[in-house]
């Protein structure tokens, strides 16, 4: 075995894309969305809370996207996506332990 560490450099992106994660919480937003309006029939108070149930329909939308991190194994090579919040994974191919580095995946021995 050599002593040089075993990695390679990986990116991060989306588990989904904005329209798939749009569809997916369609109806929930949609009722966040209803809910904002019903709201707004209400004088004042109901304006308030509709304006902030609006905007946090708004906000679900695009702040609920799951990170991932995809590049190849460091050991097979397969390309893999993993959650960026774990600090390490086992390869779905090969079993090896992967540990998660900015920007790289680092073979553990
Ligand atoms: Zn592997």
């Amino acid at each position: 075995m050599q002593e040089e560490k075993q990695s390679t450099s990986c990116v991060s992106d989306y588990k989904k894309s904005v329209v798939a994660h749009v569809l997916d919480n369609f109806f929930v937003f949609a009722g966040t969305i209803l809910i904002a309006i019903v709201l707004a029939f209400i004088p004042y108070v109901g304006w308030f809370l509709g304006l902030i149930l609006f905007f946090t329909g708004i906000k679900m939308l695009f702040s609920k996207r799951t990170k991932v991190l995809k590049g190849p194994c460091p050991k097979c090579a397969t390309a893999v996506r993993v959650n960026a919040d774990v600090a390490g994974f086992n390869c779905p191919a090969c079993s090896k332990r992967i540990i998660i580095k900015p920007g790289q995946f680092e073979l553990v021995d």
